[in-house]
Formats: structure tokens, sequence, C-alpha cells
């Protein structure tokens, strides 16, 4: 901890989120400070270096979280990154909040969550920020006191306007339903067994060679059924949606409803553009429930394991995907440290 009492934070990786991030850490969030940027990008971390006091630029992660002045880390490179990253960290026994995915696949996961039991302790928190999300933590309050009994089924979607060029079926997966499968098994506490994807005739307004929509069904440990429409070209909006049907009741979060407005013989509000806004406040209570945990000297939040399991069930989804197939999913043993 530095000198203030504040934590140091390396945030590795500066583009959209990492940006996000620093300016969030420097404006929104007490009780931390960012003390290094780091990009392979040199320009681009020294230009975000330059605005902040006492803020140092590296180009190389093991550099940054070597410095006296860093407490932790953020990554927010690209996933390919992450179990680099955090390898380097571990060797330091830095807390380490790591954007999703945790890794990209589930071997590489398996490397990491070897790696942090070797440290002894849980190091890692994954930025599934939705677990942050206030409606979905209303929507969790509500489930786990089983008002409305046992949850069956849950519906979700997932719209974005647009995607970049080269976005790929199997991002659809590992980008977009990844946040749904780690919705799912934090809501419901229980393993995805198996996915089946369904493939509609593609939307006109689809990419060549994107099948855009698609319908996600996960089945769970505990008999529940879920569905995701996945539609990354929907043009109009980005919402997620997930609604809960229990045994006496139902419950459903990301309306948006938050200002409705009357105007010209129509009523209406308006719809989020994207996930910055959307979950604003999400990442906001994220990086300040690590920044707190961290000052406490505990870890909490999606775990190494929970990014595991994410990684487990996107490479049957994609495989799903391409097969047409039920696809089961396979996870080992959870080890003791996550349990
Ligand atoms: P981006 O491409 O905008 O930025 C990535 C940055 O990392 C770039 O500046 C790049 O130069 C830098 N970089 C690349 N390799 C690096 C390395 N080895 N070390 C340090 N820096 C490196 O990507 P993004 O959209 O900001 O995504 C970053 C991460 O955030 C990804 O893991 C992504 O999945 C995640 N993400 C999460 C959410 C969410 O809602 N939680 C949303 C978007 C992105």
């Amino acid at each position: 901890m530095t000198k203030q009492g504040t934590l140091g934070v390396a945030v590795i990786g500066t583009g959209r989120m990492g940006a996000d991030h620093v300016r969030r850490i420097n404006e929104v969030t007490s009780g931390a400070r960012v003390a290094a940027v780091v990009d392979i990008d040199a320009e681009r971390a020294k230009q975000l270096a330059d605005r902040i006091d006492g803020c140092t630029a590296y180009t190389d992660p093991a550099a940054a979280m070597g410095s006296p002045d860093v407490d932790a880390a953020l990554i927010a490179s690209p996933g390919p990154a992450h179990e680099a990253a955090l390898l380097k960290a571990f060797e330091r026994d830095l807390p380490v909040l790591c954007e999703k995915p945790l890794t990209p696949d589930a071997d590489s996961a398996l490397r990491v969550m070897e790696a942090e039991q070797k440290a002894g302790h849980r190091l890692v928190s994954v930025g599934f920020m939705r677990r942050y999300d206030a409606e979905y933590l209303k929507l969790k309050a509500l489930l786990d006191s089983e008002r409305f009994g046992r949850t069956l089924m849950l519906h979700c979607k997932h719209r974005n306007v647009s995607t970049p060029p080269g976005f790929t079926n199997q991002m659809m997966i590992n980008d977009s339903v990844v946040h749904e499968i780690d919705t799912t098994r934090w809501l419901l506490e229980q393993e995805i067994t198996a996915v089946t994807v369904l493939r509609p005739t593609p939307s006109s307004g689809a990419p060549e060679a994107l099948s855009d929509p698609q319908l996600v069904l996960f089945e769970t440990s505990g008999g529940s059924v879920v569905d995701v429409e996945i539609f990354v070209n929907c043009g109009f909006g980005y919402q997620v949606q997930c609604e809960a049907v229990c045994e006496s009741g139902s419950a459903r979060v990301g309306d948006g409803h938050a200002l409705v407005s009357n105007t010209a013989g129509r009523w209406g509000g308006d719809i989020d553009q994207d996930f910055v806004t959307r979950f604003e406040d999400a990442y906001d209570r994220e990086v300040q429930r690590w920044v707190d945990a961290t000052r406490r000297g505990t870890v909490e939040g999606p775990s190494t394991w929970d990014g595991y399991a994410a990684a487990a069930v996107c490479e049957a989804g994609v495989r799903a995907q391409a097969t047409g197939a039920r696809t089961v999913t396979s996870l080992i043993e959870r080890p003791a440290l996550y349990r």
C-alpha cells in the first residue's frame, strides 16, 4: 500500500476498457490511484500517464508489476495476453482484477488455476460485471430468497447494435454469450451441463459469414433450462434482459424503463447503444468492491474457477454451434481453494 494508504493499481491494456477503468479509478473510485499504465502501444500508454499525477507508463506488464508503487493489477489487455500477465502477478503475489475472459480457452484457464493454487490463496477476481449490476443484484436476492419457489427457467436476450469487422460466429459465444454463461451459473448456483445452438435463417442485416441471430440453450446440473437469444447486429440498441421463471412467479431485469417520455402522440424511452453506458454503474461497483476487498486483504467476486468454468462452457458452445448437436460440457472437479 502506498504512503497515503491508497492502493496503487497498474492498469494493463489501455484500449477501450482499460482507458475507461483508468478514468474510473482516477475520478470515481475511492481508496485507489493509477500508479502505472501498460500498453504495447507505448504512445497510448504515455498519453494516458501524462494526464495523471504520479503515474508511470510501461510497455511490459512485468516491469510495471515490479514497481514499488504498484500494489495490485487490473488486466484489460486482449484475452490471449491475460495468462502471461496473471502468471507474472502471481510471482509477485499481487491481487488482480482480470477483465473477462480469464483466458480464451479451458486449457490456459486450468494453467492459471494451477498457478494460483500453488500461490496458496486466491488472488484473482474476474470482471464479470453483471454480478455488480443493481438490477441483476435484485434478481439474485429474489431468487436466493426462494419467495417464488425454485427457479425453473431463465429467458435471456443479448442484443448489440452491430459488430466490428472480423467478428465471427465463435465470438458470439466467446465474447457475448460468455456473460449469460456466467450469469446463469451465478444466479442459479449450478453448473451448465449441456449446450445446444439453433441458427435461424440469418437476418438480412447480418454481415456475410455471420449467422445472426442464434438461440443458445443451456441445461444445468439442477435441471433448469436457459435460453439465450444472441443478436449482435440488431441495429437498434444494446439490450441485455433476463427473465427468471419460478414455481409461483417470474421476475425480469433489463427493460430499460428508467425514463419514459410522452410526446407527439407516442410514449417511449431511450435504448442504450453499448455496454459502457448500460453497465456503467456495474463497472463502478465492481472496481470499488475490488479495491475495498484488496485494501482489507481479502479477495471476492467471480474466481478463477468461474473463469475456467465459463471457458469450458464456451468451448462446448462453439462445438454445439458448429455441429448443431446437443453438446455435453466437461469440467474438472472443483479444487478446494474454490469451494
Ligand atoms: P482493445 O482492443 O480496445 O484494447 C486492448 C489494449 O491492450 C490495446 O490498447 C492494446 O494495444 C493493448 N495490448 C495488447 N496486448 C497487450 C499486452 N500483451 N500487454 C499490454 N497491453 C496490450 O480491447 P478492449 O475492448 O478494451 O478489451 C480489453 C479486455 O476487456 C478484453 O479482455 C475484453 O474481453 C474485455 N472487455 C470486457 C467487457 C465487459 O463488459 N466486461 C467489455 C469489453 C471488453
